[in-house]
Formats: C-alpha cells, sequence, structure tokens
C-alpha cells in the first residue's frame, strides 16, 4: 500500500502540491495515532492508524435504535475501545474521521438530515463527539464521499490527479477528485452524480425528480423495474429466489439470477449498464479524469462482466477523446474503505487540507 513517491509526484505533473506530497508517502501516514469511523446503521466500526498508515486495532459497537446523542456516546466508546485494544492512551491519538451517511457540511460538521439515524437533523457532530473525547479535533463528511477519498488514497484510484466515483447501491452516491483533491463545490453538495438528469421526463427519483441516473441504476430503481416486469406477467428466476415480491431482491441475487441466464433480470441490468455508461460518458466530457471507480452493493455483486459492458458501452460515445483512454474499474478497498478514508481525512484535517 505504499507508494513510490516518484509515481506519484509524476502523476502530480509539475505540481507537486501538497496533496500530492501526502499522496507520495501514504495518505494514511503522518503524525500520531488517528482513528478512522465508519458509522452505519447498524454498526459502528472504529479504527487507530499508526504514524506509518497502518492499522493498530480495531472495535465495533452496534448502533442502537435510540439515535440522537447516544450514537454520538457510541461512536465515542469505538474509539476509546480500539484506543485501549492498541495499548494507547487517548492523548496519544491526535485526530479522528469519520463518515456519515447523509448530506453534512463539513465545514461547520453539522449534519443536514439523516434518513438512517434518529433525531440526527441539524446535530453539530465535530463539537460532540470532539467534546466526548477529550476536545480531540473532528474531520466529518459524507459517507460515499469518504469512501471515494479511501479509493483515491489508498485504493483503485491512487496516483490518479482527476477521478470520479460513481455509488450505486440502494441510491447512488458519487465524489469528485479534481487536481489531487475531494471536489465539494460552494456548498458542499458536489459530486452528486445520482440525480444527473439522463432522460427527460424518465423514470420518477427517490429525490422527486425524472429520469435522474439514479433511477435507472440504484438496486431499487432496477427491483422496481423487474416488479413491473412481474406485473406484466414476464417470468424471472428471482420470484423463486426471494418470493413474489422481487422488490425485496437484493444486489446478489440479482446477480445470481443473472448469472443463471435469466432474461427479464439481463434485460433490466442492461438497461442499468446503458444508463451508466451514459452518465459515466457524460463525466468523462465534462471533466476528462483519467479514471471512474465504481463502487457500492450493486457493483460489489455484479462485479466485472457489469463493468465490462459498461466500459464497451462507454467506448461507443462518440467522443472519444475523453472516453477511449478512460479506465474503469471496480472499488478496491471493500470493508474498509470506511475506517480508511475516515482516516485520510483526518490525516488532510492534520495537514490544513480538509476543513
Ligand atoms: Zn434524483
Amino acid at each position: 500500500m505504499t507508494i513510490d513517491a516518484t509515481t506519484a509526484l509524476d502523476a502530480a505533473g509539475d505540481r507537486p502540491d501538497a496533496a500530492a506530497v501526502t499522496r507520495a508517502g501514504n495518505a494514511l501516514a503522518g503524525e500520531g495515532y488517528v482513528a478512522g469511523i465508519d458509522l452505519g446503521g447498524t454498526k459502528v466500526l472504529a479504527a487507530i492508524f499508526a504514524p506509518d498508515g497502518s492499522i493498530v486495532s480495531r472495535a465495533k459497537v452496534v448502533t442502537g435504535r435510540t439515535g440522537g446523542l447516544d450514537v454520538v456516546d457510541r461512536m465515542a466508546a469505538a474509539v476509546r475501545e480500539a484506543t485501549a485494544v492498541a495499548g494507547l492512551d487517548l492523548s496519544q491519538v491526535v485526530a479522528v474521521g469519520t463518515g456519515v451517511p447523509a448530506p453534512v457540511d463539513p465545514v461547520t460538521g453539522v449534519v443536514h438530515m439523516t434518513p438512517n439515524i434518529a433525531g440526527w437533523e441539524g446535530m453539530p457532530l465535530k463539537q460532540e463527539l470532539g467534546g466526548r473525547l477529550g476536545n480531540i479535533a473532528v474531520a466529518i463528511d459524507n459517507d460515499v464521499r469518504v469512501a471515494v477519498i479511501a479509493e483515491h488514497g489508498a485504493g483503485a484510484g491512487v496516483g490518479a490527479r482527476n477521478m470520479v466515483g460513481i455509488w450505486p447501491g440502494t441510491g447512488v452516491g458519487g465524489g469528485l477528485i479534481l487536481d489531487g483533491r475531494i471536489y465539494t463545490g460552494s456548498a458542499s453538495y458536489a459530486g452528486e452524480i445520482g440525480h444527473v438528469t439522463i432522460k427527460e421526463g424518465g423514470a420518477r427519483c427517490g429525490c422527486g425528480g425524472r429520469g435522474h441516473l439514479e433511477a435507472y441504476c440504484s438496486r431499487t430503481a432496477i427491483v422496481r423495474h423487474l416488479a413491473r416486469l412481474v406485473r406484466r406477467g414476464e417470468r424471472t428466476r428471482l420470484t423463486r429466489i426471494v418470493g413474489r415480491d422481487v422488490t425485496r431482491a437484493k444486489s446478489s441475487d440479482l446477480a445470481a439470477a443473472a448469472a443463471l441466464g435469466d432474461t427479464a433480470v439481463i434485460a433490466v441490468l442492461d438497461r442499468a449498464a446503458r444508463y451508466l455508461a451514459i452518465g459515466i460518458a457524460s463525466m468523462a466530457n465534462l471533466l476528462n479524469p483519467e479514471i471512474v471507480v465504481l463502487g457500492g452493493g450493486v457493483i460489489e455483486a455484479l462485479g466485472d462482466p457489469f463493468i465490462r459492458k459498461v466500459t464497451r458501452l462507454v467506448r461507443k460515445e462518440p467522443f472519444s477523446a475523453t472516453t477511449q483512454p478512460l479506465k474503469i474499474v471496480a472499488s478496491a478497498m471493500g470493508d474498509d474503505a470506511g475506517i480508511t478514508g475516515a482516516a485520510i481525512i483526518a490525516r488532510q484535517m492534520q495537514a490544513g487540507l480538509h476543513p
């Protein structure tokens, strides 16, 4: 995982900025120990990263259903436990980073809204979590953006100067790395690729809009479309796997049915691939990245055959200057993406590169 310094500086061209220098050594390395937290709807994972960037301990705590400050207590408990497991004193942990499954403001550290955690609307997380850990410095960001940062700092996109991350799962999240750094936009909402319109008057999106990428490529959209086909009398093996209500199908069920040659599932996944390719080609033409990293539940389940299909479709787009050289790859961090990206934003905060 340690990156050759020469490679990263070459990738950064003639502008070896601070981000590139951090990357050149190791995005996870820095002074003192840092903690990375992966906050999910069911569990809180925490890990302690040593000055050399290696993980020295991990802890897991259930998120619980109480919501509110109780969840912040549990996040702090996970960090304390991981610290104790590492044989460290809390004073040796100099910064904490965390991803949040919601839109957040990384500057103020306030959570805007949380569909997955009760009572967190307007939660001043930076302040509340820091206060519970001896006023430690806390970096926070949206969880998909944190995963994109993990892929860029330590996964599939290491060394890339410009990278687009697209995460099809329950919704479609995304993130942009421009000039070696995460791009947040004017109010920290940049990178919402799922809500880019790819078809006028198209399918209804979770946000209320129509024809957005998410309305074709999220697992939710894929299974809803399948349910419509079933109502029209199409047959699918999914009914044998999950019962009559095919909207209950998980991404792994879709992958299993497709592998068995299920024509309905294959047709809907092909449609998702076409729209994803349109979205990727649009991003390529707008931003000219060298790499697109695809992550999230749908991609993890469907794997390389799906990515190859998407890549072939992207290559067919007529504006080939941006689409031909584009690398399209699967995320590489797996289950450690959350804690790793969180630790990277903590390191970036130390270096003055994250709010
Ligand atoms: Zn939308």
